[in-house]
């Protein structure tokens, strides 16, 4: 039987909504609506993108969307002073400094500078910490989506064997760890991994996060797995691809994302809802 193809156009969609009506609930409740701040630093032409999506889907969603634009040249000291500001505005639930950031500045300096509970990107080592002691937090977008949609496409989670393939802070830790969460024995490969397809072999869950054009070759693929693809790559004819071997990955698998049209739509629709979850939380 030929695999369900996850529609993550769809489901991001539904998440959307649900963003919408908790925003209303929420300013009616608070006065103001949720508000998500984004700064870019620079020009870089796809960021410019990114953020421009970020500040028009937060607004379709019934947030306050918000961006900041600082010149290229900005320094370390003047981008910190502006992650505090809006660390200190009452009105500001979320904020998200667009990476990555031009060279003279240390990314890690930034993340480090905001407060956890308006980290709506998940990434400050207080969050990555909740997540893996098991308590409530703000998650990393697309690992959070991921899940998702492993949920609405019927993925048992209990019990199955998983395995993350790459093992980035922004990507493969943080879905490991909530994998584990959900019962599932978890395999966290790399770069140093021996016999990898093998161990895809094994799996019910497969997450390909590496970033090599259809590494996983669907041959590995175990008869009625689950595959989500987080890759995002440039096919020699210019097309996206994905790390995994979709078309043969899909003629073994139970349920696949395709790329693109999989996990990247949830990336944003994540990113709101955790915005709103932030914004609930801050003003419990
Ligand atoms: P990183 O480059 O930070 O991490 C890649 C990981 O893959 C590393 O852990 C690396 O191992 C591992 N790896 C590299 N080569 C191999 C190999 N031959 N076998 C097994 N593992 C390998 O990438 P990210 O995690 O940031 O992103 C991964 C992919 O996901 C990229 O294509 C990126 O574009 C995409 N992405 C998509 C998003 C979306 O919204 N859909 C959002 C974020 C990312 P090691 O640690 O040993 O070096």
């Amino acid at each position: 039987m030929p695999a369900m193809i996850i529609d993550g156009k769809a489901i991001a969609e539904k998440v959307r909504s649900e963003v919408r009506v908790r925003a209303e609930a929420f300013a009616k409740r608070v006065g103001r609506k949720p508000g998500l701040e984004v700064i870019l630093v620079g020009e870089d032409p796809a960021s410019q993108v990114y953020v421009r999506n970020k500040e028009s889907a937060a607004e379709k969603a019934g947030l306050r969307g918000a961006v900041h634009r600082l010149d290229g040249e900005t320094s370390e000291a003047v981008l910190l002073a502006k992650v505090r500001e809006l660390n200190g505005r009452d009105d500001v639930d979320g904020i998200l400094v667009q990476l990555p950031v031009p060279k003279h500045i240390d990314p890690l300096a930034i993340v480090d500078a905001l407060d956890w509970k308006k980290d709506v990107d998940g990434l400050t080592p207080h969050n990555a910490g909740l997540l893996w002691v098991g308590r409530k937090g703000l998650r990393p977008c697309t690992p959070f989506g991921s899940m998702r949609l492993l949920d609405e496409c019927g993925a048992k989670l209990d019990g199955a064997r998983a395995i993350v393939v790459g093992r980035s802070n922004l990507v493969g830790k943080p879905i490991a760890a909530m994998l584990l969460e959900r019962n599932a024995t978890v395999v966290l490969a790399h770069s140093k991994t021996v016999d990898l397809d093998e161990r895809v072999r094994e799996a019910d869950i497969v997450i390909a996060a590496v970033g090599r054009a259809e590494i996983i070759r669907g041959a590995w693929i175990k008869e009625g797995a689950t595959v989500i693809d987080v890759g995002i790559n440039r096919g020699v004819d210019g097309k996206l691809i994905g790390d995994v071997e979709f078309k043969a990955a899909a003629e073994r698998a139970r349920a696949i994302t395709p790329v693109p049209g999989g996990v990247g739509p949830m990336t944003i629709a994540m990113l709101l809802s955790n915005t709103v979850d932030a914004a609930e939380a801050r003003a419990l």
